[in-house]
């Protein structure tokens, strides 16, 4: 993981530590030494994350974080203040002010790494999604930009003292809502069997009764779970497991005693991260059904089609099976449209669609390959099959008159079917296809509404 970071602080010799240490891990670092100089370094360099000194003269680290959180083009670079240990107000101020986390000076690396890597993350995931929401918007798709989202978190507290459930609850109250087990083995059925899936676990590492790194490997090892991010809480003096914990995945941890203000910062990360991916997740997924389906029918296009059916026919012929495809086409459809105007011809082709689909199987493919054209592939369906399908899609469609004439009226609509079925081991796509056109042809010529197959 490699990203571009800026480094503020008044004090050379800070900005120099800083600088020496994230250029050992590769990462790309730009400095700025006041808070003038730090606005004009995010509009320049556009950095991915900004490790900002509170205390600095003129405009403090406050003040840039609050003027960078307000300005909507830079709002989503995550901020981490550098703060002093003894400074607990500034934590909160810099809360308010909109920060993303902390780290105390002098900075110790793995805290530095952890929040970094944490807080890339979480930047990369919005920027991909801010990036698929601008060429959505581009391609004329209407998308939901990120959401700012304030719905409450669900968490799970692990520790079997009731006196620190009771700690994380308090810090977290009116924010987020908050569960707790105090048996481990109560943890992986209480995240199965939620009604609301648990966006974060909180683990207490040295919880009395029972091993926190056993149960966070547990965990990250279990698919219903994997995904959940872990915070855990570790003791000053253990960084060995600390290590370890971090090594076997778990995202981001706390220090003993638990200060409220990085509770909140760090929690907020972990959820909005794992909201984030989601998001994400089912971007990518509607995007890959919008590119195979027809937007005004649901069914497949016309590319679906073609990618598909090639592996279906040399899959046929392999098997020595049987596959037939049938050709759709609406009679006198110009007529609808010209009589009720288009969007009474749009709804036609929906209703028809829906009675296609109830003909038909699962494995079938159905797929709109022109206006009023369809056509569909009937996998491990032989001739006699094949037509008895075709009559019961051309009478289900002839049979009852279409609601979706104007003002509530109803239209009569008949299709002509042409039928083809895959011939020998030599057959190819584009005859198979080409034998249902004609079939359809012929289905036409002879009066329409009617069902046609051409013997080979
Ligand atoms: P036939 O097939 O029985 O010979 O007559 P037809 O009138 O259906 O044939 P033709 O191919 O001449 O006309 C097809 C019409 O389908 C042309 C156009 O008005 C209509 N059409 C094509 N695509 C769409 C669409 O997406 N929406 C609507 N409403 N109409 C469409
Ligand atoms: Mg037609
Ligand atoms: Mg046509």
């Amino acid at each position: 993981m490699t990203a571009r970071i800026l480094v503020v602080d008044d004090i050379l010799a800070n900005v120099r530590l800083l600088e020496a240490k994230l250029s050992a891990e590769y990462f790309e670092v730009v400095t700025a030494m006041n808070g003038v100089d730090a606005l004009e370094a995010v509009q320049r360099a556009k950095p991915d994350i900004v490790l900002l000194d509170v205390m600095m003269p003129g405009i403090d680290g406050i003040e840039v974080c609050r003027r960078l959180k307000a300005d909507p083009a830079t709002q989503h670079i995550p901020v981490i203040m550098v703060t002093a240990l003894d400074q607990l107000e500034d934590r909160v101020r810099g809360l308010e002010a909109g920060a993303d986390d902390f780290l105390t000076k002098p900075v110790n690396d793995v805290a530095l790494f952890c929040r970094i890597k944490s807080l890339v993350r979480l930047k990369m995931l919005s920027d991909e999604l801010r990036a698929r929401a601008e060429s959505s918007q581009t391609m004329g798709l209407v998308v939901k930009a990120i959401p700012a989202d304030s719905r409450p978190g669900n968490i799970l507290v692990v520790d079997s003292r009731v006196a620190f459930i009771d700690r994380v609850r308090v810090a977290l109250t009116g924010k987020h809502k908050v569960s707790a087990v105090i048996d481990p083995l109560e943890v992986i059925p209480s995240i199965t069997e939620s009604a609301a899936p648990y966006e974060l676990v909180i683990v207490n590492l040295d919880a009395e009764q029972f091993d926190g790194l056993r149960l966070c490997s547990q965990l990250k090892s279990l698919e219903q779970a994997r995904q959940i991010p872990i915070l855990i809480v570790v003791a000053p003096d253990d960084e060995q497991r600390l290590m370890r914990a971090l090594d076997m995945g778990v995202n981001d941890y706390l220090i003993r005693p638990i200060d409220r203000q990085e509770l909140m910062a760090r929690v907020n990360t972990q959820i909005r991260r794992a909201r984030y991916a989601e998001q994400l997740r089912v971007s990518v997924q509607t995007s890959i059904e919008m590119a195979v389906t027809d937007a005004l029918t649901g069914l497949y296009n016309r590319r679906y089609m073609e990618t598909h059916l090639g592996h279906l026919v040399e899959h046929s012929i392999n098997r020595g099976k049987p596959l037939s495809a049938l050709a759709i086409d609406v009679d006198f459809f110009k007529p609808v449209n010209d009589t009720h105007g288009h969007d009474v011809g749009d709804k036609v082709l929906q209703e028809l669609a829906g009675r296609i689909r109830e003909n038909i199987r699962n494995v079938d493919m159905a797929c709109r390959v022109g206006g009023e054209e369809f056509t569909i592939i009937l996998p491990a369906t032989e001739l006699h099959l094949a037509q008895k399908i075709a009559e019961r899609i051309r009478k289900s469609i002839a049979g009852k008159p279409f609601s979706a004439g104007p003002n509530g009226g109803s239209l009569n609509i008949t299709v002509s079917v042409g039928l083809s079925t895959l011939i020998g081991a030599n057959d190819k796509v584009e005859e198979f296809l080409k034998r249902a056109d004609q079939a359809l042809y012929i289905a036409k010529r002879e009066g329409r509404n009617r069902v046609t197959h051409i013997a080979a």
